[in-house]
């Protein structure tokens, strides 16, 4: 079996599973958020009738991230939903915008987008939250009304979105049925050069299979090259399975795992018992791709989906208009250590805007010097628009005051996952994705730029 064939199999209390089987999965962990948490409570309320109650209160993660900081009062309503539905249920985890149990959500718009306005128990971003908050361990199946809940495939395990009936249900029930995927094969070996970025790995293999190359099937990331990446890296390659249709991504488990889910387990008081799976030798794959990542560029998906491959040299004629660097994928501590890096005593030719994923990464930005400043100001400095807002905000649009949403038809360069007309808010802008670096170099001569004639030796 495949590592995501035995995780289904242990899911479904079986010893063996197969590509094709439909199987009852039991979950370990349900994630939503503030856009999908409230339809979902609505299924659960509908189907379990109104005084249910959920099949364990420990079990499900809530995490307001997505439209958080905007005056529209609908999208603030739904965070006060969430509160409402965990005091009723007692639910364990929840990270919210608020410190008040009984309060109600309200962003000012008089104090501006860049100056903190959430409470201390906010996480930010809900799929660079959950491994933050001791939320992702190897072995498990974790479900999230989210399509980007694969980025936990990093931590070898079964991690994929799901719609707001079907959480619903798992939210009665604890289970759910799928049918196991197939799996296509990605063996990464040797490293990535100087200004080569996760991000580049990632925009090259769903170049390869194109945008729906991998409809309901499970991407695998293994060999050398694989173990050789940092957790953020085997996180931004995962998140982005969904982006070829995935229905996983999944990267084996080793010592960087182990230290990573017992540093954050213990850390936050999660439960820090697993049990990951190993690959076997007669593993069947329904596709197999080699990538040697020490011949890979900086590359660039193009306007209008994450398959339009290209190298960020070819593409160097491209004027652009705004550079973007946030969300699960591109908003990281150490996306923006490179982006930096890039950026360091220069500045920026174009509106450039920056959304850290989390408060914990707001705050390892405010605090990590280099020389004199922060890295934090070092951005400042550079002309970027840094947000202590943490969260989703203009990667997904959002309403029309999110920070950084393209209210006009223009071409952005940006470090998110997804380029679909309308994804970043005018439905007639160009998002083209790229790696911190190459938004970095890209936002320094606001055209298309190749980090490599940036950065310093
Ligand atoms: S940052 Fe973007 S991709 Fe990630 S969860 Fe938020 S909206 Fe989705």
């Amino acid at each position: 079996m495949t590592l995501t064939e035995k995780l289904l199999a242990r899911a479904a209390g079986k010893a063996s599973v197969a590509a094709g089987d439909n199987v009852w999965v039991n979950a370990d962990v349900l994630m939503t958020h503030d856009v999908c948490g409230p339809g979902t409570i609505g299924v659960f309320k509908r189907e379990f009738g109104k005084t249910a109650k959920v099949w364990d209160r420990k079990k499900i993660v809530i995490i307001p991230d997505h439209y958080i900081f905007t005056a529209d009062s609908r999208s603030n309503r739904n965070v006060d939903i969430l509160r409402e539905f965990v005091a009723e249920q007692d639910i364990t985890y929840f990270y919210d915008v608020i410190d008040d149990p009984k309060g109600h959500w309200v962003f000012d718009p008089t104090k501006g987008a860049l100056k903190r306005q959430y409470g201390s128990n906010y996480a930010g971003v809900c799929h660079t939250a959950l491994p933050q908050k001791g939320h992702t361990r190897p072995g498990e199946v974790l479900f999230g009304t989210d399509s980007h809940t694969c980025m936990a495939g990093a931590f070898n395990q079964f991690a994929t979105g799901i719609g707001n009936t079907d959480a619903g249900f798992v939210m009665g029930t604890g289970k759910l049925l799928l049918k196991v995927p197939e799996t296509m094969h990605f063996r990464l070996e040797g490293k990535m050069q100087k200004g080569v970025m996760a991000k580049d790995i990632i925009l090259h293999c769903i170049g390869e299979i194109g945008f729906d190359g991998a409809t309901y099937r499970a991407m695998q990331f293994d060999g050398p090259g694989a173990s050789s990446l940092t957790i953020d890296d085997r996180m931004t390659v995962a998140n982005m399975a969904i982006e070829a249709g995935g229905k996983n991504g999944i990267f084996e488990f080793d010592a960087q795992t182990k230290a990573f889910v017992d540093y954050r387990c213990n850390l936050n008081g999660t439960k820090a018992t697993y049990e990951p799976v190993e690959r076997d030798r007669n593993e069947k794959f329904c596709y197999e791709l080699t990538v040697d990542l020490s011949k890979l560029e900086p590359t660039v998906a193009c306007h209008p989906d994450p398959g339009q491959r290209k190298l960020a040299k070819e593409l160097n004629t491209v004027r652009l208009d705004r550079a973007y660097i946030g969300s699960c994928t591109g908003g990281k501590t150490s996306d923006f250590l490179e982006f930096a890096r890039v950026l360091q005593g220069k500045r920026v030719a174009i509106d450039t805007f920056g959304v850290p994923a989390t408060p914990e990464i707001v705050h390892d930005l405010q605090t990590a010097r280099w020389g004199e400043k922060t890295v934090w100001q070092i951005l400042v400095d550079s002309g970027v628009q840094m947000t202590e807002n943490a969260g989703c905000a203009a990667c997904l649009g959002g309403p029309v005051d999110t920070f950084g949403r393209m209210n006009s038809p223009m071409k952005c360069i940006s470090a998110t996952n997804r380029n679909f007309p309308g994804r970043m808010g005018h439905k007639e802008s160009q998002v083209f994705l790229a790696s911190p670096a190459t938004v970095a170099a890209s936002a320094l001569t606001g055209r298309i730029t190749d980090p490599r004639e940036c950065l310093p030796n």
